[in-house]
């Protein structure tokens, strides 16, 4: 097993180059396979020399990679128009359940000083607090992905396969 990195400029199928998950091990073409494969976090790519792609195999996320001659650069998958059409989604999900409810409170008050005058407003926080989490599980799923990955990867090389 020889350790050094083939810094060829282009991506092919005989070169070695740095894994894009764990930014640790290296990824090398399997052997009769047309993937690679890490022996670090042992995740498999397929690739696309002509593009000069790589593409994570084993995994639900579509994670691309483009190699720009020196490393990888992650391919964003969406543009950044519909990006922001995700943080208008975003805050409408945040706002509209915590506004109807509040409309709610607003619209049927409880009896100040009654056992259960604070149940609207708490029930708007709850709303709002519940979304919220959501929203940031949705995020942290998202972009973090790697990073999980990488740890994923760390734990199994501590306490070994
Ligand atoms: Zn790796």
């Amino acid at each position: 097993m020889s350790g050094a990195i083939n810094l060829s400029d282009r991506f092919c199928a005989d070169g070695e180059y740095p894994c894009p998950v764990c930014r640790h091990g290296t990824i090398r073409g399997m052997p009769l396979m047309e993937v690679f494969a890490c022996q670090f976090c042992q995740h498999i790519f397929t690739t696309n020399f002509d593009r000069q792609l790589l593409k994570m195999a084993d995994s639900q996320l579509p994670l691309t990679w483009y190699w720009n001659g020196k490393g990888w650069k992650g391919i964003q998958r969406e543009s950044a128009e519909s990006g922001g059409r995700y943080a208008i989604a975003a805050v409408a999900f945040l706002v509209l359940p915590t506004a109807i409810v509040a409309l709610g409170g607003y619209l049927f008050p409880t009896l100040p000083g009654t056992p259960l005058s604070w149940l609207p407003f708490f029930w708007m926080i709850l709303t709002f607090l519940a979304h919220l989490f959501c929203l940031m599980w949705l995020v942290v799923e998202y972009y973090q992905l790697p990073i999980f990955l990488y740890f994923q990867a760390l734990r199994r090389r501590v306490i070994g396969n």
